[in-house]
């Protein structure tokens, strides 16, 4: 089962002076699967995360979250489906600063119109370790730990994958294994999807499977042992 899928996915951005940014990418994201895409500066990895995710509408081609043809929605419910479809950790966190650590991950529940379901929210903060901080205004934490609140929001939800652009870009070496390890174990431990832009070939190590990106198409990719099974 494909948790997140593109079909032939073009994109060229309004003023992006005709160079498409996607041209003709097919990618599957398989439930339950860490998949990595990589790619240099400009290459479209963002872009092919946005398009998959639905924050983005490709040119042309097809996309599918969770089996539901995202490219035929128009809002509102293109943005409902996200809501309830898709978690999101970017390279800027992205916290509200307003809001306590605990009303952020209850956050894209109340947006998306669901019943936060708060035992699985204090959970998943149990789980990034910040249980004690959730009163904490995100200002309050050090980076490393707003982006495990970011973790913990992106999970909150239950959402069929998890988006992460460039995750542990602004953080030191040892926070940025923290959330990669939550990464990891929330495919392996919670059967979450995990797909994830990186630059960095040490992050993209942990996941399952890496797509290459050059220009806009992918040129190759790489399936490997799960990290569980390169580290036993
Ligand atoms: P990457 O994530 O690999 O750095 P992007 O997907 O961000 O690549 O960008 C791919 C190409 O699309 C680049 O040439 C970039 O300048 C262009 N691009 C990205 N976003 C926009 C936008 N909102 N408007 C116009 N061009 C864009
Ligand atoms: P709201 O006013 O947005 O409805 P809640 O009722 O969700 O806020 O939560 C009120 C307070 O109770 C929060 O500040 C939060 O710290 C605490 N709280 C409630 N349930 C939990 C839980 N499962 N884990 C951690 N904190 C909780």
């Amino acid at each position: 089962v494909a948790a997140a899928e593109l079909e032939d996915v073009s994109k060229t951005y309004p003023g992006g002076g005709g160079t498409p940014a996607l041209r003709g990418v097919s990618a599957r994201f398989a439930a339950g699967s860490f998949s990595a895409v990589m790619g240099p500066s400009g290459s479209g990895k963002s872009t092919l995360l946005n398009c998959a995710a639905g924050l983005e509408r490709p040119s042309a081609g097809r996309v599918r979250l969770a089996g539901e043809d995202i490219g035929a929605l128009r809002e509102p419910a293109l943005t409902r489906a996200r809501r309830r479809r898709a978690g999101f950790v970017f390279q800027s966190f992205n916290l509200v600063p307003a809001l306590s650590v605990w009303q952020n991950v209850l956050l894209p529940q109340r947006l998306a119109g669901m019943r936060p379901d708060r035992a699985w929210a204090g959970e998943v903060l149990e789980r990034v370790g910040l249980a004690g901080h959730r009163h904490a205004r995100p200002d309050q934490l050090s980076g490393g730990q707003q982006q495990r609140v970011a973790v913990a929001r992106a999970l909150a939800g239950r959402p069929e994958v998890v988006f992460a652009d460039e995750p542990t870009g602004a953080l030191d070496l040892s926070a940025g294994h923290e959330v990669l390890t939550l990464l990891r174990e929330a495919v392996d431990q919670l059967g979450q999807t995990v797909v994830m832009v990186t630059h960095d070939p040490a992050a993209a190590a942990w996941a399952d499977r890496v797509l290459f990106l050059a220009d806009g198409v992918v040129h190759s990719h790489l399936e490997r042992a799960s990290a569980a099974e390169v580290a036993a």
